[in-house]
């Protein structure tokens, strides 16, 4: 790997500032999408149905009447479904195999709206960044975690292969079977590890194997959409996507590697920068991770905290209360800078030391 000497952590109001859909807007858009199907008399599709059906039997919410406010988390959904298939129960009406199969269709779903919302119409808050970051050099001594599971920096990074006469290459952690994917090259890559797995990864039960969906057409990343076959054994694989749930399943050996590298660049980094990120409570492996990395060495990095919602301005009350949540979390606080900035003036000027 290269010398890292920053990391950026990227949280779910990234994704967001880039014009990603609230994960509540996103099943509202599914069922206003289903409701008006139905009346058109348009069939449902084998994964539609098995949604309808789950939303009902598990919410009691119906494709006519839904409200916004009414849904669940997509975390809640997959870490309800996740918990019963480790403890090896089942729900009333849902065996083993429908549970496997609603985890899936929900994976799938997701990834269908975010492909449609996020085609071409970001923002560039993700591709200032990487430009930036390049411009001053500094692209090669940094690493990105992402908290997200959409490929908004995938494809950014993605891209620096494409368009970039240095052929720049994007380092997930892991290895990957398809065959165009180009191993990266040491010191000529970016680092970008997605703790919690990636809309466009599957993984086959039988042979271990990960794949990942590229469209040459396009030369982008894509959501997975369907459980297509592996190329080596033709077992129907699986997404790859790991709520950040109380309950974590850790045996995903990709998913642990990813987390031991992440852990690795943390140790080494002067600085890390935390964007878009309100460290929700379940997510107890992040707080882990940071913490583990914070007691390995005496000298712990220079934390910056970018995290202003800029739509509005947060009343100071608010503020100093999301700021003593993060306090809390670390030992040496002296280290934190609350930057006040948005992730959009991040991404285009950076985090200006004086400021702090
Ligand atoms: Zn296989």
């Amino acid at each position: 790997m290269n010398d890292i000497k920053k990391v950026i952590i990227l949280g779910a109001g990234a994704s967001k500032s880039d014009g990603a859909p609230l994960q509540r807007d996103l099943f509202k858009d599914f069922f206003d999408y289903v409701y008006k199907n139905s009346r058109n008399n348009i069939l449902l599709g084998e994964q539609e149905k098995i949604l309808v059906d789950f939303f009902k039997t598990f919410w009691n919410i119906d494709i006519q009447g839904h409200d916004a406010d009414e849904f669940p988390t997509f975390e809640d959904c997959l870490g309800i479904l996740d918990i019963a298939y480790a403890r090896g129960e089942s729900f009333r009406g849902y065996r083993k195999e429908k549970i496997n199969q609603t985890r899936d269709a929900l994976i799938f779903l997701i990834g269908k709206v975010l492909d449609i919302r996020l085609k071409g119409k970001t923002n560039n808050n993700h591709l200032n960044l990487v430009k930036r970051l390049k411009k001053e050099d500094k692209l090669l001594q940094t690493s990105f975690i992402s908290l997200n599971y959409d490929l908004i920096i995938d494809n950014v990074l993605g891209d620096l292969y494409n368009k970039n006469e240095e052929r720049l290459y994007l380092d997930y952690g892991i290895n990957f079977a398809n065959n165009e994917w180009k191993e990266p090259v040491p010191g000529r890559s970016i680092p970008l590890f997605k703790i919690h797995g990636s809309l466009n990864w599957l993984q086959c039960p039988t042979c271990n194997q990960m794949e990942y969906t590229y469209s040459r057409k396009d030369r982008s990343y894509n959501s997975v959409h369907e459980n297509a076959p592996c190329r080596g054994c033709q077992t129907p694989m699986e997404p790859v996507i790991i709520p950040p749930t109380f309950y974590k399943n850790l045996n995903n050996r990709f998913i642990q590697e990813i987390f031991l590298k992440s852990e690795e660049v943390l140790r080494d980094a002067d600085e890390v920068f935390i964007c878009g990120y309100s460290f929700p409570d379940a997510d107890i492996f992040m707080r882990y991770v940071l913490k583990r990395a914070e007691l390995f060495n005496q000298k712990s990095p220079k934390l910056y905290i970018i995290n202003r919602n800029p739509e509005r301005n947060p009343e100071s009350k608010e503020k100093s209360y999301k700021n003593n949540k993060i306090n809390r979390i670390f030992k040496n606080k002296a280290n934190i800078n609350f930057t006040d900035l948005s992730f959009q003036e991040f991404c285009e000027d950076g985090c200006d030391d004086s400021l702090n």
